[in-house]
């Protein structure tokens, strides 16, 4: 049986005054999948992320995560209820080891499960056992102690997704998280997002097809501002309109 749906999104639209940058977007993301967003530059992808995790305003329709109506919630609200985005390295604190890096996202978070928006924030010694959870996840546990500055590109974009991972999220947003790598860090990065679906949602916006058709079980295909495909990698892969957008180039 599929898995339940986590995330839904019923048309939903951003307009910066004429210009429709969301013409109306439907998503259904399950529970436990890697669900990719692709589509060639400016098709929207960035802004639909913006519209589910609420870092801006939708201009019309409707989102629904985990049973709730989530559309005038703003971020703070939806983090709480297990929604997490992972942001550039910029996010990073350069001086402060990984470990306390991740202590800082994981504060104030809920503990495993309990994502009702007014549970007080849990203890220390929960914090330091989800920091230790994600340090294993990451594979950065000898670099604990390490600045997040020493650490190379792709270790930095790893503690980002960490960063995310620490306020314990059902769903996690990664936006391009590896952009600018070398092949080693690349097949670091995959793996990662691979593992995380054991115990997490991943909405992934990736422009590296070679990892899109690896890593998803749905892919969603965008074009100016809508939907114009959506299915598994092979079904995605043989889509003539797919095809057409990209020019040929997957
Ligand atoms: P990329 O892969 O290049 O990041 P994308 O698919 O993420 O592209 P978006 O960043 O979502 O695309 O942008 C979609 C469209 O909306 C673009 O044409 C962009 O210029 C436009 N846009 C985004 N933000 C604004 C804004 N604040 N005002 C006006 N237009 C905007």
């Amino acid at each position: 049986a599929a898995a339940p749906i986590l995330l839904e999104a019923r048309g939903v639209q951003k307009h910066y005054g004429k210009f429709v940058a969301l013409g109306g977007v439907d998503l259904q993301v399950r529970a436990n999948t890697v669900h990719s967003v692709i589509g060639p530059n400016g098709a929207g992808k960035t802004t639909l992320f913006h519209m589910l995790t609420g870092n801006k305003t939708v201009s019309g329709g409707k989102i629904v995560f985990d049973g709730h109506d989530v559309t005038h919630e703003p971020d703070h609200r939806r983090v709480r209820r297990g929604m997490a985005r992972s942001f550039q390295v910029t996010s990073l604190f350069p001086t402060l080891t990984v470990r306390e890096n991740l202590r800082l996202a994981a504060q104030g978070v809920a503990p495993a499960g309990a994502h009702d928006p007014w549970h007080p924030p849990f203890g220390r010694r929960a914090r330091a056992e989800v920091v230790h959870g994600v340090l294993k996840r990451l594979g950065l546990e000898r670099l604990s102690d390490t600045p997040s500055s020493n650490l190379s590109h792709g270790q930095q974009r790893r503690l980002e997704v960490g960063m995310a991972l620490a306020a314990r999220p059902k769903a996690i947003f990664l936006d391009e998280p590896t952009s600018g790598m070398g092949i080693d860090d690349l097949d670091e990065m995959k793996d990662l997002i691979q593992g995380l679906k054991e115990e997490h949602t991943v909405v992934l916006i990736e422009h590296n097809m070679n990892i899109v058709m690896n890593i998803s079980d749905t892919i969603t295909v965008m074009q100016q501002g809508r939907v114009i495909a959506e299915g598994k990698p092979d079904e995605i892969r043989s889509n003539a309109l797919v095809r057409a957008a990209y020019l040929g180039n997957m």
